[in-house]
């Protein structure tokens, strides 16, 4: 029964603009530059308060809801990334997450193009995040789906990579531009060695294949640290922000960026970095 609540919510949800796309800053870190975000979904439910994602998704993904629900994310991160590039914060980039339900019965193509040319959002400044698991559902047309959004331009990531079955004898056929290191291999990384040689061997992998590694769930100085010496490029996590909505991710992007140019022109760099990181962190928390 409370699913099938949760499923006529949805739909009532969809009509009445309850959904919330929030953004995760993604950063160099040897550069300190915010290379865009990711964007993840929140939902605003009138009597029970904010739903998470994890509890909605799945109820979303098999009632089909997820196609209309998924293409209103596409449309709308597309949106106010672009408008934050025309207010000068860079050449951000999004990253959408994609369930395996939108890439088998969706006709995902079409999608995201539609969205494209009415957002007037640049393909290449696209990033689609699909799960091993939604690959290896059926990976020959999921393969087949990735070439076409590939030649279209669109970039494409394997999420919480190393926790879904094994995906490395595929790697070599997919047009994949970014590994994501799940979250649960960067928790104890200054602490348990079979972390680090999973941690290493992803990066590894992706320095052999040409590939972006993002480490995702990055909580605090130490795993930053060790992951810049082990010399992985992009973090994202609760240590660098939280999501955020758009006014604070806005805002966030300008702290960020007058910090930035205040260490450029400072004598300390590398010191004054690493408090511009916890004084943002300070600041994402209170927001
Ligand atoms: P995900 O794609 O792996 O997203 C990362 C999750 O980790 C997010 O949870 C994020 O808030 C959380 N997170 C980020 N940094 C940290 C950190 O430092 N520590 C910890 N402990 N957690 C961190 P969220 O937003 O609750 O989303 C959960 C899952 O729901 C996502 O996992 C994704 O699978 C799904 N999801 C979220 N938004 C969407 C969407 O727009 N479309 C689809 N299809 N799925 C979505
Ligand atoms: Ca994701
Ligand atoms: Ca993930």
């Amino acid at each position: 029964t409370e699913r099938m609540t949760l499923e006529e919510d949805l739909k009532s949800g969809l009509l009445e603009n309850q959904f919330e796309v929030y953004y995760q800053p993604k950063v160099n870190m040897q550069t300190g530059e915010v290379i865009g975000s990711e964007a993840l979904v929140r939902w605003h439910h009138p009597t029970l308060g904010n739903i998470r994602p994890d509890i909605f998704i799945p109820v979303a993904e098999e009632s089909g809801i997820i196609i209309q629900l998924g293409e209103w994310i596409l449309r709308t991160a597309c949106r106010d990334t672009l408008k934050l590039q025309q207010m000068g914060m860079g050449d951000l980039q999004v990253a959408v997450n994609i369930s395996a339900v939108q890439f088998t019965g969706g006709d995902l193509l079409p999608t995201v193009k539609r969205a494209l040319e009415e957002t007037e959002f640049s393909a290449t400044s696209l990033e689609l995040e699909i799960t091993e698991s939604a690959v290896m559902h059926d990976p020959e047309a999921v393969i087949r789906s990735l070439h076409e959004l590939s030649q279209f331009g669109i970039k494409l990531a394997i999420d919480d990579f190393g926790t879904g079955y094994s995906s490395l004898a595929y790697l070599k056929r997919f047009p994949v531009d970014t590994l994501k290191i799940d979250r649960a291999f960067i928790k104890d990384i200054s602490r348990d060695s079979d972390d680090v040689v999973i941690v290493e061997a992803v990066l590894g992998l992706g320095k052999h294949f040409g590939l972006k590694v993002v480490a995702e769930g990055v909580e605090d100085n130490d795993q930053l640290e060790f992951l810049k010496r082990q010399g992985c490029d992009i973090a994202q996590g609760y240590h660098l922000s939280p999501p955020l909505a758009f006014d604070q991710y806005l805002a966030w992007l300008e702290d960020w960026n007058r910090e930035r140019d205040e260490i450029d022109s400072g004598v300390d760099a590398a010191s004054e970095y690493n408090s511009a990181v916890v004084q943002l962190h300070k600041n994402g928390r209170n927001a």
